[in-house]
């Protein structure tokens, strides 16, 4: 059913400290986790990090065993210090100022051509496409003024197929679902509507409503649409379907996000997405963009920084666990921090150590299943689970491990573990992006005072997400941590991406 919604507040190597060579790691890695023969990694060279005097593993249990070992060592390897961190900022930061000035660079830092907050003066009925990752939506938006609106939208999952198929049928698709969609509100199709596309993959944008697919990520892998303009692809199917649809707007989940929260708050400076796939954009100063060339028509223009790309072995702490996951994912040495961070990784990061520590013979006495065997079938929903249950017996971890994932029995031993390494690769991403945040507030600025809008089921749904991320951002910026307000800005994506066809049209 379509309800409205009514909205007043709408809208490689290891840890690689000293540079540890990483073909040799690597190497060393897929021995143990791909051949035949599956070794132990035990003892494998791990940097040292503090880890600031709280150890999960040590809370777990007073006697070494052969578990505890193995957790200590996950514990050094997952474990990011509050001055790495500091570090990352600072490396983040110079290649934030890099990517402005010129591309090429690792963060593309794409301007968005977004160079207006909303007023909340907007009027009218803007109809947005959304496709983020895992879901995509069709949402009717209807700015009443006043910053007031109200949204109606449909939600739908894009599977396996979909994400194979070619350009032309995913976008015929699209149209489909969009007629679909005004069919069913009782839309008179015969009026123009203008429609905002929020399209969350690395585009090259020359105009607001135009802008070249640079490469699929989250699994996509559909032909055709690579080096294409999506916003003509997107014409194209609803002229097809002759639906008087005009697409006035290209906008990035970030963007959408971010001019969505700012509608009734305006310190709202960031927009961060931690869902499908990871990353960020904010408001810039024109004079800082060194590579633009067009107007300055306001002063500032939202920057996509794309910072899901972000790659720096010295300063990421890279587990052999994101290695493996790397080499076999679709997309090899690309996305290296997303795979770190985002809903579509994580919990397969966990799948590779929870495989290590049953090769070992340390985890469910060595016995495995299919469906822990299948790549990718260790969902993060899992881990939120699992990090949730507090049961003296873990017994919600049990059904995950026994009735979701097959494995024959497990002890509560074993389910502590699972529920560590859980906490640990969690934790990482946490404070991964925490570090990014504190990176864009910084090169901004706003230490002063900065609402971030943040989108996305990881953030939304993952125990303890937001609470780690701030630990971080005391760790990294002291008292000043204070003054950053992480916010949830749901459903931001498709109701900005209509606020950026309704301000700019
Ligand atoms: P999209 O990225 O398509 O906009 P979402 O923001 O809903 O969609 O993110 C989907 C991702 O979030 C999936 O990768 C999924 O693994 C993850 N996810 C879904 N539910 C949960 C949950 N309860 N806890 C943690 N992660 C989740
Ligand atoms: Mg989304």
């Amino acid at each position: 059913m379509v309800a409205w919604n009514d909205n007043i507040t709408p809208v490689f190597a290891f840890g690689l400290t000293t540079g540890i060579a990483l073909t040799a790691a690597t190497q060393y890695l897929l021995t143990a986790l791909v051949g035949n023969n599956r070794k132990q990694i035990v003892e494998v060279p791990v940097p040292s990090e503090p880890l600031n005097g709280h150890s999960l593993v040590r809370k777990e249990s007073g006697i070494l065993t052969q578990h505890t070992r193995s957790l200590l060592r996950l514990e050094k390897e997952f474990t990011v210090s509050g001055q790495r961190l500091q570090t990352l900022v600072r490396h983040m930061v110079q290649e934030m100022k890099k990517g402005l000035a010129a591309d090429g660079h690792q963060l593309k830092m794409i301007p968005s051509f977004v160079v207006r907050r909303p007023t909340g003066n907007e009027t009218g009925s803007v109809l947005a496409l959304d496709l983020g990752g895992s879901n995509f939506r069709v949402c009717e938006v209807y700015l009443e003024g006043q910053g007031r609106l109200r949204m109606r939208h449909r939600k739908y999952v894009v599977g396996d197929d979909l994400k194979r198929a070619s350009g032309r049928v995913l976008f015929d698709f699209f149209a489909e679902k969009i007629e679909g969609f005004l069919d069913e509100i009782g839309a008179d199709k015969a009026i123009e509507r203008n429609l905002g596309f929020t399209f969350s993959f690395p585009v090259g944008q020359p105009a607001l409503a135009q802008g070249h697919l640079l490469h699929w990520n989250k699994g996509f892998q559909c032909e055709g649409v690579v080096n294409r303009d999506v916003v003509q692809l997107l014409a194209e199917a609803l002229n097809r379907r002759n639906l008087k649809i005009k697409v006035t707007a290209l906008v990035n989940d970030t963007v959408g996000t971010l001019i969505s929260h700012a509608y009734t708050d305006p310190q709202t400076h960031i927009g961060v997405i931690l869902g499908t796939g990871t990353n960020a954009a904010y408001f810039e100063r024109i004079e800082e963009i060194g590579k633009w060339t067009g107007p300055n028509e306001t002063g500032e223009m939202v920057i996509n920084t794309e910072w899901g790309a972000y790659c720096e072995p010295s300063v990421l702490p890279i587990t052999p666990y994101d290695l493996a996951l790397d080499r076999a994912s679709t997309a090899p040495k690309m996305q290296i921090f997303e795979k770190m961070i985002s809903g579509m990784y994580l919990g397969e990061i966990v799948r590779y150590v929870l495989l290590d520590l049953i090769s070992t013979g340390e985890l469910f006495k060595g016995r495995g299943s299919k469906k822990l065997d299948t790549p990718y079938n260790f969902e993060t929903a899992n881990m939120s689970r699992i990090e949730r249950d507090h049961s003296l017996e873990l017994s919600d971890t049990k059904a995950v491990l026994e009735d979701i994932l097959g494995i024959p029995t497990t002890s509560i031993g074993d389910r502590r573990v699972v529920k560590t390494v859980c906490e640990l690769v969690g934790t990482r991403a946490a404070r991964l992006s925490a570090a990014g945040i504190a990176a864009i507030v910084t090169k901004m600025n706003r230490l002063d005072a900065c609402t971030v809008a943040l989108d996305g089921s990881v953030f939304e749904h993952y125990p303890h997400f937001a609470n780690r991320m701030r630990d971080a951002l005391r760790e990294m910026l002291g008292i000043t941590a204070e003054n950053i307000i992480l916010e949830l800005g749901r459903d931001g994506s498709g109701q900005g991406a209509a606020l950026i066809a309704a301000i700019h049209h």
